[in-house]
């Protein structure tokens, strides 16, 4: 194929990369307020990752129970290890409410209390039930309006592009370049302003509750473009993924009072957090799992534990969470209301991601230097919100809520520049990528690197972490990165060339892996999710910091100079205890 053929180009003042509740979020807020925007997405809008969210979205409202946004903050800060800067928490907190309304005006169904009010529920860490829901398909409803609302106001759609490369040059964004996966062929889209909304990217990992389209792309490009990554090593494992699967079982299972037991039929969360006991934070339950499993009492010595919610009773796990009876009776054909479900820690939510302000402008160093139009939100972004272990519910929350702030700075932003200068040769670096995989002679397969990958991931540096392991692994991934080198794929068509696509995401997973592991070694403490064997303790003298990774020829760059946002005299850093 030849580049002149495909050339497709398109000048749009935003363009939004992902449909997630970040991506759509932002693009709404832009499009009613007059801006153009266009959104493009690998995957058509609704299959986002957003609309598998199932447990609900947090804002203190205090319908059922008392609330405050203050206690929202503390519940948020002590659940990040104190990571968390604290002026985005207060932000977020109060802009919650506001999010939850700006969804129920649009018309989403949450579930209601009996006088009519959103119902709330209880979900780990947070000390009032503060969760919104939607029984236990919240995502789904809430990606749907959204989606629709985005029509109504005629934000543009790309559903199927594949973004190749980000046009940065003297830290000015200038747009993208995206593969039409329908027809093939590369476009270039020429824009003032970009956010990088592309959600999570768990698939780094074997057993993950992620979908496939989450490998972090625009990491991967944001490292290609000599930027840093921030805090990459707070990787979240959910306690419940379904046994070997990885298939996320809401922790609104939990909210409504299922139990976690052992071999010998214990709840074993007594010995861990026995005042929260199964709604402690998930580091906490991940790591008493964990626990079990390697001490031998998994049930049947196996690697895994139960999930058991018959004592709730038909009635409510049918009216409160039918998807949760549905996937364990679909993948594993346990029925959820006469035996318990078998349950595994799986990778979930990644907290680190691109450095972004409380306004989502990405920045480029400790300093916090904006690169000029180019924005990120939802779980790409890290802004530090969740710092190094994010609260159920939480996340919903920010990719919206964030979505919609950055929609208003973009919109702001779009009114008072011009067009940057097109780079000279726009096309280059996406087609350099194509061809490597079109011609390549090589022997080795994406699909190959990407399971040893995994493997390798779950494996070395999971919920439990030490620097033997993560050597190994460091090698592991150098290796890989050599040996994808020399793939080649067999598919050498336009349409719908899923090799084409795979191989380039397995490129995305190996760069950013090996951001999490350097960073990983490189702390020499334990905070939130990130637990090391040989130092198990928290070190606020030495870690209380940010990490930023730079990818250079001699390796990973470290910084570690960014500092946390605190309040003093409000929030002082304290033990974390449930
Ligand atoms: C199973 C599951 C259940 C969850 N439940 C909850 C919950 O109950 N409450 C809660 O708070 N959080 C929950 N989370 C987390 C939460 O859902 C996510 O963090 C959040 O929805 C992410 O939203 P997002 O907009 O950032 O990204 P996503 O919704 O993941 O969207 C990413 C978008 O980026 C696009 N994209 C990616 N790469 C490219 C590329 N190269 N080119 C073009 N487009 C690209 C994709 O097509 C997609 O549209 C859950 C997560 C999972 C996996």
């Amino acid at each position: 194929m030849k580049i002149e053929e495909a050339k497709k180009f398109h000048k749009i003042d935003t363009v939004v990369i992902g449909a997630g509740l970040a991506g759509l979020g932002a693009a709404l807020e832009i499009a009613k307020g007059g801006g153009e925007v266009a959104v493009l997405t690998k995957v058509y809008p609704t299959r986002s990752h957003s609309g598998s969210a199932q447990g609900g979205i947090a804002a203190s409202l205090a319908n059922v129970a008392e609330d405050s946004e203050e206690m929202h903050m503390f519940d948020t800060i002590k659940g990040s290890d104190y990571l968390g800067d604290q002026d985005v928490i207060e932000l977020f907190v109060a802009e919650a409410k506001k999010t939850v309304y700006w969804f129920e005006h649009m018309g989403v169904p949450f579930s209601r209390t009996e006088d009519g009010r959103i119902n709330q529920r209880a979900f780990g860490g947070h000390s009032s039930p503060r969760a919104c829901f939607s029984a236990d398909i919240t995502g789904h409803v809430l990606l749907h309006t959204l989606y629709e609302q985005c029509l109504k106001h005629n934000v543009h759609f790309f559903n199927e592009f594949q973004v190749f490369s980000l046009l940065i040059e003297d830290d000015i964004s200038r747009g993208v370049v995206a593969w039409d996966i329908r027809n093939g062929g590369l476009h270039i889209f020429h824009s003032k302003a970009l956010l990088l909304a592309t959600g999570g990217y768990g698939r780094a990992f074997k057993i993950t509750s992620n979908a496939f389209a989450n490998t972090g792309d625009s990491l991967s490009l944001i490292l290609e473009n000599g930027l840093p990554l921030e805090d990459m090593e707070f990787v979240q494992f959910h306690p419940t993924g379904l046994y070997k699967h990885g298939i996320l079982l809401s922790e609104a299972a939990r909210g409504e009072g299922a139990y976690l037991t052992n071999d010998k039929g214990e709840r074993f969360m007594e010995k861990y957090a026995p005042q929260k006991m199964e709604l402690a934070p998930r580091d906490v339950i991940s790591r008493a799992e964990q626990t079990e499993i390697n001490e031998g009492r998994g049930i049947a010595g196996k690697a895994y534990v139960h999930l058991d919610m018959r004592h709730l009773g038909k009635e409510k796990i049918m009216e409160r969470l039918p998807q949760v009876w549905e996937l364990a009776f679909n993948y594993l054909e346990v029925d959820g209301t006469k035996a318990p479900i078998p349950i595994q820690p799986a990778a979930h939510y990644s907290m680190g991601g691109i450095p972004a302000n409380i306004k989502t402008e990405v920045i480029k160093d400790a300093a916090g230097t904006v690169v000029t139009g180019l924005y990120a939100a939802g779980e790409a972004a890290c802004l530090s919100l969740h710092g190094a272990n994010r609260l159920g519910t939480n996340s919903v929350q920010g990719a919206a809520t964030f979505g919609r702030i950055s929609g208003t700075n973009i919109l702001e932003f779009i009114k008072t520049v011009n067009y940057p200068k097109m780079v000279a040769n726009p096309l280059e670096r996406a087609q350099r990528k194509i061809d490597s995989f079109m011609t390549n002679k090589g022997k080795e397969k994406h699909a190959l690197i990407r399971e040893e990958l995994q493997e390798n991931m779950t494996g070395h540096v999971g919920v439990f972490r030490n620097e033997t392991d993560m050597l190994k692994l460091k090698k592991i991934i150098k290796d890989l990165l050599e040996r994808f080198k020399e793939v080649s794929i067999d598919d050498k068509g336009s349409a719908f060339n899923l090799d084409l696509l795979e191989a380039f995401e397995v490129g995305s997973l190996l760069n950013f892996s090996e951001v999490i592991v350097e960073g990983a070694l490189a702390r020499k403490e334990s905070r939130g999710a990130h637990y090391r064997t040989d130092f198990p303790k928290r070190d606020d003298k030495k870690w209380l910091k940010h990490t930023l990774a730079w990818k250079t020829d001699k390796g990973v760059k470290l910084d570690f100079s960014r500092n946390v946002t605190i309040y003093m005299d409000r929030y002082p850093p304290l033990e974390r205890k449930y």
